[in-house]
């Protein structure tokens, strides 16, 4: 191992052998990255449009974040949820700083973080509400993979899993408030929402229904619970999603850009809300010193090189260049806010698009079949949209003639 190059074929039966199986993965190992590429162990170069799921805000390997890593690690690993440490304060005044909150929760996943803000309007339903419990959340939704966060999730497919789900959730469709009214009874505390769907194929909240939204909330006494785990972090041209609307919601929930690729997460909350009491919630790695050190260069990048101006710029570079390619492979429902883009193909044929453009070295996303999904790194330019359009366009010529 240590530095001797192995050869593919032995690391992918390695692979096949040791790794459990949960994801269909193609045959490629990933080795190193930068900027907008990834390489894989062959050497084959790969512009990236999907950044590690909406991950890599800063885009491969930025210096930055092996500089904190590197000084954080000589300074102080990890000190034990017991205790403060000085990066976790830091990035705690950073985040609400920078926000609409006062209080803040670390965790290093979004499905961790969106199970804190279960747990917290659980809370309050139970101090607040007469124990009310339950969480309208939306169709379509997707909040993560633990079992209370699939549970609130409104992916059909996952109706009848690893069932009995956790109780307490039901779904309503997006942008129907009157759906939303409905669903609302003496047991609701809380409603969480994606401000644009993303696994869900990248659809918006209209700004109407999320003032409705807000004020559903605000005559019922049930708290508003924002999932911007995609969309947070500079993403779709705010730092944060619900800026566009001048709403803010009461609960925030923060994960993928948050640590540019290191695993980390974040749960946001107004003062009023800082009701847990001891043992209610926590974990081993909340504010862990080296998540909390690379969260706050990652923030201070985004911020200082103003990469939020860039996402709200280059979405709206990358969507003309979709727009001039839309009619001649009928490409449909052209959208998206910031980098978080999504278009129709004319036929379900996402899986083998993704494919054609992976061996043409350009890794895009299809989350449902008929729609691909482009969320690269804010560090994205003009000139990389130009490359992916070039080779999207080859792969939409050589799939869709097949059709
Ligand atoms: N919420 C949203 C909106 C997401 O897009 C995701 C991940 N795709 C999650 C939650 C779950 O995040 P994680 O995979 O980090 O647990």
């Amino acid at each position: 191992m240590g530095d001797l190059r192995q050869p593919t074929s032995d690391l992918l039966a390695e692979a096949k052998r040791s790794i459990l199986f949960t994801a269909i993965r193609p045959d490629i190992v990933m080795k190193h990255g930068a900027g907008m590429y990834l390489w894989d162990t062959e050497e084959r170069k790969y512009l990236d449009f999907v950044g590690g799921w909406a991950v890599t805000s800063l885009g491969h390997c930025p210096a930055v974040i092996a500089e904190t890593l590197v000084r954080q690690c000589r300074e102080l690993v990890n000190a034990s949820p017991s205790f403060f440490n000085e990066p976790m304060i830091n990035f705690a005044k950073l985040l609400t700083a920078n926000s609409c909150f006062e209080r803040v929760f670390f965790a290093s996943s979004g499905a961790e973080a969106n199970e804190s803000a279960i747990k917290l309007a659980r809370k309050y339903g139970s101090k607040f509400k007469n124990g009310a419990f339950e969480i309208i959340t939306t169709v379509n939704s997707f909040h993560g993979r633990t079992l209370a966060t699939m549970s609130a999730t409104g992916k059909a497919a996952w109706q009848d899993l690893f069932a009995p789900k956790v109780p307490g959730f039901k779904h309503v469709p997006l942008n129907d408030t009157a759906a939303l009214k409905a669903a609302i009874g003496p047991l609701t505390c809380a409603i969480m929402l994606e401000p644009v769907q993303g696994e869900g194929g990248v659809h918006e909240c209209s700004e109407a229904y999320i003032h409705e939204v807000r004020k559903i909330c605000d005559d019922n006494g049930i708290l508003l619970i924002f999932d911007e785990v995609q969309t947070g972090v500079g993403r779709t041209g705010r730092l944060f999603a619900y800026e566009h609307y001048q709403v803010e919601p009461d609960v925030m929930t923060l994960a993928k850009g948050l640590g540019g690729g290191f695993p980390l997460a974040a749960m946001l909350t107004k003062e009023q809300y800082n009701i847990f009491a001891p043992g209610d919630q926590g974990g081993t790695y909340s504010g862990q010193p080296l998540a909390m050190a690379v969260g706050i260069a990652v923030l201070e990048e985004v911020l200082g090189k103003n990469l939020v101006h860039n996402a709200e710029v280059q979405g709206a570079y990358l969507i003309r260049q979709l727009e001039k390619i839309a009619a001649k492979y009928n490409l449909a429902g052209i959208r998206g806010k910031g980098l978080l883009v999504a278009f129709d193909l004319p036929a379900e044929k996402g899986s083998e698009v993704v494919k054609e453009c992976l061996a043409n070295g350009l890794l895009i996303n299809s989350p449902r079949p008929a729609t691909i999904r482009l969320m690269p790194p804010l560090i994205v330019s003009e000139q990389d949209s130009d490359a992916m359009i070039s080779i999207l366009s080859a792969a939409l010529d050589k799939v869709l003639a097949d059709a």
